[in-house]
């Protein structure tokens, strides 16, 4: 019983609700006038409200205590098809904060404006679903090469390579905010590999096995929500 609303959508102490939301508030919940629901603003900010017959009214603020220690950056090589869709819900519900789309040498979808705004609203799904405080942020994608010239977000960065002898990412893993690249279907190529190390990037394994691409970005977030919560 969660809506993300945005900051302009807040005023006074009441919510001007949009028509989806008291859509799914009266007509998928069947709430009614005088029922309680959470609205956050995907930002960090949870509130207890009351819905009213014109606007939402906040009664208080609630803490919400969901979020990883330590911030995640995911930069995953958009798959082909429409798999990314559930790579961004199931890392979403993991605990992510930002996923960076990445256009590889072996990328072969062709992101848009489109695609990118439904990411935006799958994510916002998941962070409701999973009670979360904050909506993982998508980033515009981004070419691999573009990418490496970039500002780095901040935390150590992990290249996920399933060649060579790299280190298990559970145990290279430190307690601190990170950045875990995960390549396309076809895999990095070596020319992205050293480009990526050539910046910092320490490749990882996620074991002996080769997983799907998007297997691959749900069992990083997987491995490293672990590791920051045991
Ligand atoms: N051909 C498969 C597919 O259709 O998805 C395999 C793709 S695998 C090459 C895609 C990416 O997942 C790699 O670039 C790497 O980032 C990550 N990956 C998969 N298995 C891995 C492993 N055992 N260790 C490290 N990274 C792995």
């Amino acid at each position: 019983q969660r809506v993300v609303v945005s900051p302009a959508q807040i005023q006074d102490g009441t919510i001007t609700l949009e028509k989806t939301q008291s859509h799914y508030l009266q007509r998928v919940l069947r709430l009614k006038v005088g029922d309680r629901f959470i609205a956050m603003d995907g930002q960090g900010q949870t509130w207890l409200a009351k819905i009213g017959e014109t606007v939402a009214t906040i009664i208080e603020p609630v803490a919400v205590d969901s979020e990883l220690p330590h911030w995640v950056t995911l930069a995953i090589a958009l798959p082909k098809g429409s798999g990314f869709d559930e790579v961004v819900r199931q890392v979403s519900e993991l605990g992510v904060a930002r996923i960076v789309p990445i256009i590889s040498e072996r990328t072969l979808l062709q992101p848009n404006a489109k695609k990118q705004a439904r990411w935006q609203k799958i994510a916002a799904e998941a962070a409701e679903q999973s009670e979360r405080s904050i909506v993982p942020l998508i980033a515009e994608p981004i070419q691999w090469k573009k990418y490496l010239q970039s500002e780095p977000s901040c935390g150590q960065r992990f290249l996920c390579w399933e060649r060579g002898d790299s280190p298990a990412l559970l145990d290279a893993l430190p307690q601190a905010a990170v950045e875990l690249a995960i390549g396309p279907e076809g895999g990095w190529t070596t020319a992205e590999v050293e480009a990526a190390v050539a910046v910092g990037y320490q490749p990882v394994s996620l074991g002996k096995r080769i997983l799907r691409a998007v297997t691959a970005a749900v069992a990083v977030m997987a491995i490293v929500a672990a590791a920051q919560e045991r």
